[in-house]
């Protein structure tokens, strides 16, 4: 794209099998500043990314998560080769698109796991937090924000059955407005 710059997240630069990223958004940044300020234009800038330390670290890991697409077996050994070697395998497996990997709920079949009945009462959120075991200051400003809640109790409901439920049982979410 002619005059884009694509940093952080919109360029795909998570780490991860660290689930890192805020560094590499902050990296990237920062060397997009320098690349305009020191030429002027945003021409050169795919270059300039993928000979920096950002693409560096994102090289070390490359083939971790594509080695889960055949298998957890398969993934695991594969994670721990390509970590013992940071990297260094000759070939560079293929990935998905990341869009492609959540599912409409009506386009999936929940397996069977045979869960048993709980009988221990709701949990609240205090007490999610709590079984979460995360560690952080009680006043700590929350980082993770909504833009508009409301698709959360609709579109998101039908759709998706609100998946954040499942990655963070025990996270606030602030309304925006
Ligand atoms: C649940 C979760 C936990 C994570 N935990 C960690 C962790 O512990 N450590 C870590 O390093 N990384 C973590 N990450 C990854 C990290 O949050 C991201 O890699 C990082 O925030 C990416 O930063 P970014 O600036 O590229 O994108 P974002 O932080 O996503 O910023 C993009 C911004 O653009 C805004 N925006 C979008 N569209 C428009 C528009 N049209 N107009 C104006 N603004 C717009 C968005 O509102 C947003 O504020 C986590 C991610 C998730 C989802
Ligand atoms: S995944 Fe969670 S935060 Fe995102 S729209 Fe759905 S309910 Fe809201």
């Amino acid at each position: 794209m002619p005059g884009a710059m694509l940093i952080g997240d919109s360029a795909g630069l998570l780490n991860v099998p660290k689930i890192k990223g805020t560094h590499q958004a902050m990296r990237s940044g920062m060397l997009a500043a320098e690349h305009v300020a020191a030429t002027g234009t945003t021409l050169g800038w795919d270059a300039k990314l993928r000979g920096s330390v950002v693409m560096k670290e994102l090289r070390k890991v490359r083939n971790i998560r594509p080695g889960f697409d055949k298998g957890l077996w398969f993934g695991l050994a594969n994670a721990g080769w390509e970590t013992a070697t940071a990297g260094l395998s000759p070939w560079t497996l293929k990935n998905h698109a990341d869009h492609s990997a959540l599912k409409k709920i009506s386009e999936y079949e929940s397996p069977n796991r045979d869960w048993t009945e709980r009988t221990l009462p709701p949990r609240d959120r205090l007490a999610s937090v709590y079984f979460s075991a995360t560690e952080h200051d009680e006043d700590q400003p929350i980082h993770l924000h909504v833009a508009n809640p409301d698709i959360c109790v609709t579109r998101c409901t039908v759709e998706y059955n609100n998946p954040c439920n499942a990655i963070l049982p025990g996270q606030r979410l602030r309304n925006r407005r």
